[in-house]
């Protein structure tokens, strides 16, 4: 099909999803039950980057909708930011069967939606939940992935995929549930994101 003009962020995102929708590039469509492509605000300033769709995501079709969402959420609102003024994404869109880790093969056909993705919403500050998406993230800005304890809680201000931003890293909600060190550092690092988000505008 032929495109006349420019496309506005809802048309490509659109575009995009009607494509994950039908993607057929890695084994894990065929166990899931709905896609789980992302969402929130297309002009958000910041965008949250998890690994995989679980359980109650692959039913609801959402991102972060079970144990680790509501941690998510709880995050969120202790920093006065609602769900709907960020973009919440996962790197892999499909969840891998019994919540397994995402493959090297999955993440690499399933990672351009997320370049797409990024380029679509132009972010100023990008969050990485947990190894998986901060090795994925960083490595598109070119920065070495050292380990996700030591990398936490700081922001890497790189150019990827054409567009400058803060790439904070920070654990996994799912791994802070039941661990309360954790999720004292999750909170940290939050606060970390909202003084950085405050100083820019
Ligand atoms: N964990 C993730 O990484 N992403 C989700 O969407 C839910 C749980």
């Amino acid at each position: 099909m032929e495109k006349f003009g420019v496309m506005s962020k809802r048309e490509l995102m659109d575009e995009l999803i009607a494509e994950i929708r039908v993607c057929r590039k890695c084994r894990l469509w065929s166990s899931a039950k709905n896609p789980v492509p992302g969402e929130g605000s297309l002009d958000a300033s910041l965008m949250f980057i998890g690994e995989a769709p679980g359980y109650w995501e692959d039913i609801e079709g959402r991102p972060f909708v079970g144990t680790a969402g509501r941690l998510l959420d709880r995050l969120l609102t202790s920093v006065g930011l609602r769900r709907d003024e960020v973009f919440i994404g996962n790197i892999v869109k499909h969840r891998p069967p019994g919540n397994r880790d995402p493959r090297t093969d999955e993440i690499e056909s399933c990672g351009p939606y997320l370049d797409r993705q990024i380029q679509i919403i132009r972010p100023k500050i990008i969050v990485t939940l947990g190894r998986y998406s901060a090795k994925y993230v960083l490595s598109q800005a070119n920065v070495d992935f050292t380990g996700i304890v030591e990398m936490r809680g700081r922001p890497y201000k790189k150019v990827l995929l054409d567009i400058t931003a803060d790439i904070i890293p920070t654990l996994h909600p799912a791994a802070a549930l039941y661990n309360p060190k954790f999720k004292s550092l999750l909170e940290e690092d939050f606060q970390r994101i909202k003084t950085l988000l405050d100083d820019m505008h």
